[in-house]
């Protein structure tokens, strides 16, 4: 805590998705409880156990009223974690040594219990195996829970009725947690921990909520309830912001709210550079959108549905049927315009709890990720592949393969495609028999055999989060290393040039959909390379377009080469903010450039 509980702090982290909310803390789960240590007379210690039973029982009904909830919001794999904390709290072993360490010792019994679970994880954790070491993490949750309890403190966790709005704290936040956010509810998100490109930083994006990641040391100081500010555009968070503070944000929210309506002004009109040029751009889905809004948004399509929430939300896979609704309101809702469906992507920071693929990783981003696992559970893979095909058979929908990164992935997706659609045509199911396939470009020995694989596909689409990541060795949700990931190493620009190059060779359009795309800095450079098809969230659409449209194809072209010329990264950077400041008036750049 501050000295002053009232006084003003400031910390700074990183800007991971635009807007400016005020309110008060809710953390989803805290930082370490400290535990204290005080001397029970022997003539309470019968009364001081007895609380230990009693925090026991609290704890088990808590556990179970939130396995009932992660079950019918989630599904009954995700659920079932919970069943270990259940039988923790039921370890004989564990509550007699604590009972017996209360006598002992004489000491309370949040000292005592803490003691002994401690010393049972630094045990489980000795020991060479995998299982064994996965209880540790649920002692430590599950003591951490019942410590709150005995201390009648709060233990954050994903319940927040009664709380109203509020600005959510976490040390980290999954995409399943995301999914589970009663995200009316939340005006901002902050994470100790994350990068921008975290998945669930991307779906706080879609959803327009504001957040700043790698925030360290603020649980420690938040309280639940705390007056916060978050400053989306800066990466900063203010605890217990003064009168002063809250004004000069409010103005600041104000003037955002401002650009936003002369973005939006020009939401509708067409996609045509001042020279001519057309463009289109398309929304990034992750399928719990409204698709009223989509439909409204002035987009040319979807050109990313990351498919994974559907997944991640829902009790155990979706069956066909359940997909295939999904993928028709969108196709419906996009009509005339395409909707590109990506197979699922499962792993990397989207296998919560490992449930989804089954495996535990020491390297979940280079593991059994996106098409490797499809290509190993064919069932689950055609079943989207049905549902894809049949959602063809109502509007415009194309296929995209993420994280290819072989040409015998890419055949063998096809291959299974193909089979799929045989089955189809036997049943007489209507589907688009020349449907569009896409290869991701987001590992770099995909984008060195472009050739290679423009024989197998009808388009390409580059994942920049990827491609940078695994580019430049840097870890995209790992914080501390988050100012290697950056789009301004030369090595990162030649590549995505290579990848245009190539595919003009062989007649494939490539589009982009990673996060560079929607970076104002970065689209016109993109452009510039070649980049027809550019692929956002909804809240960067109308700004994205608002400055292609503005832009030229002979100083796009010059930009491109210039970066392409520059050694240092410094040099890149200068030159993206030198251009971008010709093209867009003062008054509106002031957020892009912060
Ligand atoms: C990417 O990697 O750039 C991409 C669009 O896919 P995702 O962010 O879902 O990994
Ligand atoms: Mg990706």
């Amino acid at each position: 805590m501050p000295e002053n509980p009232e006084e003003e702090k400031r910390f700074h982290g990183i800007a991971a998705s635009p807007g400016v909310a005020t309110g008060p803390a809710a953390s989803f789960s805290q930082g370490e409880v400290e535990v204290p240590q005080y001397t029970i007379a022997p003539n309470l210690r019968e009364e001081e156990i007895s609380r230990f039973e009693q925090g026991l029982m609290e704890t088990r009904k808590q556990i179970s009223a939130i396995r009932a909830e992660v079950e019918e919001k989630v599904g009954e794999e995700e659920a079932s974690i919970f069943d270990a904390h259940q039988l923790v709290l039921e370890d004989r072993a564990l509550i007699e040594d604590t009972i017996q360490e209360v006598i002992e010792t004489g000491f309370n019994v949040e000292h005592c219990f803490h003691e002994v679970a401690s010393r049972y994880m630094e045990a489980f954790a000795q020991i060479d195996d995998e299982y064994i070491k996965e209880r540790v993490s649920d002692i430590r949750d599950v003591s951490k829970r019942l410590i709150c309890n005995l201390l009648g403190k709060d233990h954050g966790s994903a319940r927040r009725e009664g709380l109203g709005k509020h600005i959510l704290i976490s040390r980290d936040l999954s995409p399943s947690e995301t999914a589970l956010l009663e995200v009316r509810d939340v005006l901002a998100i902050v994470t100790e921990e994350g990068s921008r490109t975290s998945h669930s930083v991307i779906m706080a994006r879609s959803l327009n909520i504001p957040c700043v990641v790698g925030l360290h040391g603020l649980l420690n100081e938040a309280d639940f309830g705390n007056e916060l500010l978050v400053d989306g555009f800066k990466g900063e968070v203010i605890l217990n912001p003064s009168a002063e503070t809250l004004e000069r944000y409010g103005h600041l929210k104000s003037q955002h709210e401002r650009f936003l309506e002369t973005f939006n002004a020009e939401r509708h009109l067409p996609g045509v550079t001042a020279d001519g040029q057309e463009f289109k751009v398309l929304l990034n889905i992750e399928g719990v959108e409204d698709t009223e809004l989509l439909a409204n948004s002035g987009a040319c399509g979807v050109g990313l549905f990351r498919t994974e929430n559907l997944f991640l939300s829902a009790s155990g896979f979706p069956d066909e049927a359940k997909q295939e609704a999904a993928y028709r309101s969108f196709v419906d809702a996009m009509a005339p315009h395409p909707v590109t469906i990506r197979t699922l992507d499962l792993g990397g920071d989207k296998n919560p709890h490992r449930s989804l693929t089954g495996y535990r990783e020491a390297n979940p981003f280079m593991g059994f990720r996106g098409i490797r696992f499809c290509l190993e559970n064919t069932d689950v893979f055609k079943e989207q592949l049905r549902a894809i095909l049949r959602a063809s058979g109502h509007g415009k929908v194309r296929i995209l393969y993420p994280m290819i990164s072989s040409l015998e992935e890419l055949q063998r997706a096809n291959e299974l495609l193909e089979e799929v659609k045989e089955e189809l045509r036997g049943q007489g199911v209507l589907f688009d028999e020349t449907i569009e396939r896409g290869a991701m470009i987001e590992v770099p020995s995909a984008a060195v055999i472009v050739d290679l694989l423009s024989e197998h596909c009808d388009f390409f689409s580059i994942g920049t989060n990827d491609l940078m990541q695994y580019l430049l060795a840097v870890d995209r949700i790992n914080d501390r290393i988050s100012y290697l990931y950056d789009p301004n190493q030369p090595s990162f620009l030649r590549t995505l040039n290579f990848i245009f190059e190539q595919g003009k060779a062989h007649n494939k359009p490539v589009n982009v959909c990673g996060e560079l795309a929607a970076d104002p800095l970065y689209a016109p450079f993109l452009f510039g390379l070649g980049a027809r098809e550019l692929s956002v969230s909804l809240g960067s659409l109308a700004r994205v377009k608002y400055l292609l449209r503005r832009v030229c194809m002979k100083e796009v072209r010059q930009l491109s080469l210039q970066l392409l010329r520059c050694r240092k990264t410094e040099d890149i950077r200068k030159a993206v903010e030198g251009y971008y400041c010709e093209l867009v008036p003062e008054e509106v750049r002031t957020f892009d450039l912060l």
